[in-house]
């Protein structure tokens, strides 16, 4: 009673000093809150929960997408309210653990900070969910980009050892071929190294070839175009799916209005078109629930037609979860 008191009379004697003591710096508090609280969201799968991660982020350049000049990409952008300063898009990357009662299943890995120190965020996020290393039993990777499997490696070794990864075969005869790794420009050659990195270090590596399921609820998808063994993963359960698509949407700004928008790092962009416009033409045609890797947190979506074109729906989720 007596420490309220107190309290209230210096608010009441002070309150500016009170308040500017309180409060750091928005900056140090963002910094604060992203090295102690993990972004996640979390939504159900018939009985099977799907936890969205955030890994963190980095701030593009608008040219690093293709298809279109930079300030055509950076105006669909602004018409979207979503032009940042200076000409940059912040592209973020999610993570998704799945939970299906029997096992855990993480879906990518993350760029593990590379890039940039605002990623690498998933082992302290994992930890905060109360999961060990060790208690994951599968990563599932949708592609040999260096933000999506960077995170797979810790110390020189497997940062998840009692899992088996699982990873199209054609992404890593791509991403393993000398001649390609040389013949590669500077931007792309960070997943030549991140790919030689893995396949030195996680002996649990295995190579998918084609559909198949892969557990109980999870199957493996042929999304193809965006690397040549891009893959996307399908939960299903209790008559609900999800579809874990990757790279086949970057922003609400580009996709799925136009498939003719890529990235840099595609290294057969009409494969990338023609997967586009296979994915988005399907899932508006089953109004399925997709979840992509670069779209804005959590990134749960539907593909909708709306007058003629293809619009990108946000889904529900539970903070937190
Ligand atoms: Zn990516």
């Amino acid at each position: 009673m007596t420490s309220i008191t107190r309290r209230s009379l210096t608010f009441g004697l002070g309150a500016a000093a009170a308040l500017t003591a309180a409060s750091p710096p928005i900056a140090a508090r963002a910094a604060a809150r992203s090295a102690v609280l993990p972004t996640v969201a979390s939504r159900k799968v018939g009985n099977v929960e799907v936890t969205a991660i955030s890994d963190g982020f980095i701030d593009v350049p608008f040219g690093v997408f293709t298809g279109a000049p930079a300030q055509e990409i950076e105006a669909a952008f602004a018409a979207r309210f979503a032009r940042r300063p200076a000409g940059m898009h912040r592209l973020g990357f999610t993570v998704w653990l799945v939970d299906d009662g029997e096992r855990l299943v993480l879906i990518d890995s993350g760029y593990a900070g590379g890039g940039a120190p605002t990623t690498g965020r998933l082992p302290a996020a994992l930890a905060a969910l109360g999961v060990r290393p060790g208690a994951i039993g599968a990563v599932l990777i949708t592609h040999m980009h260096a933000d999506h499997i960077s995170g797979l490696v810790a110390e020189g070794g497997p940062a998840f050892p009692d899992a088996d990864v699982f990873v199209h075969r054609a992404d890593v005869a791509h991403y393993t071929d000398p001649a390609r790794a040389a013949a590669a420009p500077a931007l792309m050659k960070t997943s030549f190294e991140a790919t030689a990195r893995v396949v030195a270090s996680v002996p649990r590596l295995q190579r998918l070839d084609g559909e198949r399921a892969l557990t109980r609820v999870i199957s493996a998808v042929d999304l193809s175009g965006h690397t040549p063994g891009h893959t996307g993963y399908r939960i299903a359960d209790g008559g609900e799916s999800l579809l874990i698509v990757g790279d086949a949407l970057f922003h609400p700004a580009l996709h799925p209005t136009r498939t003719d928008l890529g990235i840099v790092f595609e290294p057969d962009p009409p494969a990338a078109e023609r997967m586009r416009k296979r994915l988005f033409a399907q899932a508006a045609e089953e109004r399925a629930l997709l979840a992509a890797t670069h779209m804005p947190f959590p990134g749960f979506g539907r593909i909708v037609r709306d007058g003629g074109g293809l619009h990108w729906a946000p889904a529900d989720w539970e903070l937190g979860g």
